[in-house]
């Protein structure tokens, strides 16, 4: 028999306890946030789907490499081990571990950035965006059109296009384009997979222009899994074999390994180029710490060392994305605008769909996202104009969507936990006429949306 329920394939060794609350409990826990559920204290939710970065389950066999780590400030074995593993499915010359992505972001930025220049991607996450603006350098998404409409199905909806990216290129002037970027899967488009044939016109424009491509390679192995299930003629390749495809197209990589390294922690820069790895180690010095362990323990290489080798196991990413889905589709069924076809590690809400008497300014993201944790006590993120429409400027304008993250942590709950999380959505879309807008009291002029207070509006 084929079956159709696909299991978590694996069990649970270790519990942790979730901490029931009341709505009155919550609506005071929020209050006193400000209306932030980046400042909740996390005892005060119950399921906790903001972000799906170091929030996973490691296995018992990370937890055992993690007793494997050497502390030795320099040339550790761990840190060859973890060498290893991601050299072999990224096969750079040059690897610099980091503390987390958003470090490889700034190392590589430093050396890359600086006013005048001009980063292509298909989009910028939040912490890549911030980090080209930092130098003075222009940071533009160049996302296919039917990546920017979140009802619209398309199976590969976070590929470039490569006709805007052409565009965009020679009005910068090549000169002026130290690297194209392509991010796997497309995280603030939706999650959304980029496929191989237009990572390869990447590549071919990108030569044109004489422009090296890197990768911000967070979900390098869901975007994979799609490509195995959606792209014609990989249906019986390994994944690791597409990984390995995917990384011969680009001359680089960020990589944050809280998310597909399958650990808490981590990430790096990886790079083919002497000279710009050279640049960027003495960086790495400067603020993360010697090259052989950038900021991490021996034990985090470690326990990054065999994320990486379960995170391409077919069992694990079969599991993954259906779990995914199973929320995406019960909401879609349900009505509620959710982006499509559902991401491979969130699903994301159209709020301003959801929310049409809220206008962006009044930030629906955060009218829902507040919603749902008073309600159930369910944390998401807002993606939308809390989280981009302030610019370096000063100015503010609407994101072009308005969605709500429900990023789904690996390994970590089970099918009851997300049947809940539905119940809750699906009655707070009842309530979404009587819901009301917010405005920010008081916020940071960079990535606003982790400390702003807010207020709602009558
Ligand atoms: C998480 C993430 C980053 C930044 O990584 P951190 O480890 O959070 O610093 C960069 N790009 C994408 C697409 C991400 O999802």
């Amino acid at each position: 028999m084929e079956p159709r329920t696909i299991i978590e394939p694996f069990r649970i060794h270790a519990v942790e306890p979730i901490r029931m609350s009341t709505r009155d409990e919550r609506l005071a826990a929020i209050r006193s946030a400000g209306w932030n559920l980046f400042g909740l204290h996390a005892d005060d939710v119950l399921i906790d789907l903001l972000t799906d970065s170091g929030t996973g389950a490691m296995s018992r066999d990370q937890w055992a490499a993690i007793q494997h780590g050497d502390e030795s400030y320099a040339g550790s074995p761990s840190w060859y081990v973890f060498l290893e593993a991601v050299q072999e499915l990224f096969p750079f010359r040059h690897v610099i571990p980091t503390h987390q992505g958003r470090a490889a972001e700034r190392i590589l930025f430093s050396a890359l950035g600086g006013p005048g220049h001009v980063v292509p991607n298909n989009t910028h996450f939040d912490t890549t965006r911030a980090n080209v603006e930092a130098t003075g350098a222009l940071a533009v998404d160049c996302v296919i059109a039917e990546g920017r409409i979140p009802a619209l199905r398309h199976p590969f909806k976070g590929d470039m296009d490569l006709d805007l990216l052409d565009r965009t290129i020679r009005e910068a002037g090549p000169g002026n384009v130290p690297v194209v970027f392509v991010t796997v899967t497309n995280n603030s488009g939706g999650g959304q997979p980029v496929a191989m044939a237009n990572l390869r016109g990447v590549r071919r424009v990108c030569d044109r222009h004489g422009i090296p491509l890197f990768l911000d390679a967070c979900r390098f192995a869901e975007n994979a899994w799609f490509i195995h299930e959606r792209e014609e003629g990989y249906a019986s390749t390994p994944i690791a074999e597409i990984v390995r495809e995917m990384a011969s197209l680009a001359d680089g990589m960020t990589m944050s390994a809280k998310k597909d390294g399958l650990a808490n922690i981590g990430g790096w820069l990886a790079m083919n180029d002497d000279g710009l790895a050279a640049r960027c180690r003495n960086l790495l010095i400067l603020t993360e710490g010697f090259p052989t362990y950038g900021g991490l323990a021996g034990r985090d290489l470690e326990a990054i060392a065999q994320g990486l080798r379960e995170v391409v196991h077919e069992d694990y990413l079969r599991y993954r994305i259906r779990s995914t889905a199973y929320l995406g589709d019960a909401l879609d069924d349900a009505g509620i605008p959710v982006v499509l076809p559902i991401g491979g590690h969130a699903v994301y809400i159209d709020a301003r769909a959801l929310l049409p008497h809220i206008p962006p300014t009044a930030y629906p993201g955060q009218a829902l996202a507040v919603a749902l944790y008073l309600e159930g006590g369910i944390r998401g993120c807002e993606i939308g104009t809390v989280m981009f429409g302030a610019h370096p400027d000063g100015t503010e304008t609407a994101a072009p969507m308005d969605l709500v993250r429900l990023a789904i942590p690996r390994r970590t709950y089970t099918q009851s936990h997300i049947d809940y999380v539905i119940e809750v959505v699906r009655h707070v879309a009842e309530l979404a006429p009587d819901l009301r807008g917010y405005r920010i009291v008081d916020a940071p002029t960079q990535l606003r949306h982790f400390t702003a207070r807010f207020a709602p509006l009558d």
